[in-house]
């Protein structure tokens, strides 16, 4: 199995051979056209399964298939996360796999000034890899619109719902059009996991590794 089979361009093959990525994984291999076919997904994967890229290469390629168009303050992708490592993790990732595209690309979360990430924002964003409470802030503030959002991904939701952010997610949700893409990726599977992927998804393809 390669990248290409997935359905990946080249540009993005180019990238993971320059990091040297030759097969993909288990997680990737099935999410990666569920995810271009505009599916949404629930997943059951850990850190360490490549569940990074198996969400990052085929939303890459939409952005950049579907060309530049974001309006300021605008968002089309955003990848809520439960820390600031791996917001950070997540960011650098998009960066690497998506190296020489024209996208742009950006990270926030709390405990650090808000004015570089609002002014960011203004240009509007391909990508925006958010903590919840520090997006919440954003939004409240009018720093962040989703008008344009097309695709939300929940990263380690169990461990956003463990630090209790489900009023915030909550509030997230609300404010996001009817019609978009979710993928939610998450270690366990416990009742409130399975309630929210109930309300969130629609007629998701399911992946357990
Ligand atoms: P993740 O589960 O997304 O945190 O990824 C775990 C680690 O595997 C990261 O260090 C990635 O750089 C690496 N990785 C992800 N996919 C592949 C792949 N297809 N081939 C080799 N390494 C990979």
């Amino acid at each position: 199995m390669t990248f290409s089979k997935l359905g990946l361009i080249d540009q993005l093959q180019r990238n993971l051979d320059s990091l040297g990525y030759r097969t993909p994984t288990p997680v990737q291999a099935q999410a990666i056209p569920a995810v271009l076919a505009g599916r949404d997904l629930m997943a059951a994967a850990q850190t360490g399964t490549g569940k990074t890229a198996g969400f990052a290469l085929p939303l890459l390629q939409r952005l950049t298939m579907e060309g530049p168009q974001v309006n300021s303050n605008c968002v089309r992708v955003l990848v809520l996360v439960p820390t600031r490592e791996l917001a950070e993790q997540v960011h650098q990732a998009f960066g690497e796999y998506g190296a020489s595209l024209p996208l742009r690309t950006h990270v926030a979360y709390g405990g650090v000034s808000i004015n570089p990430q609002m002014m960011k924002l203004r240009k509007g964003l391909d990508v925006l890899v958010a903590t919840p409470g520090r997006l919440l802030d954003l939004y409240r503030q009018n720093a962040v619109k989703f008008e344009q959002l097309q695709t939300l991904v929940l990263d380690e939701a169990d461990r956003m719902l463990d630090l209790g952010f489900s009023r915030e997610l909550n509030e997230v949700f609300e404010a996001l059009p009817k019609k978009h893409q979710t993928l939610l990726f998450s270690a366990t599977f416990s009742d409130e996991i399975r309630a929210l992927s109930t309300t969130l998804l629609k007629d998701p393809v399911r992946i357990e590794i």
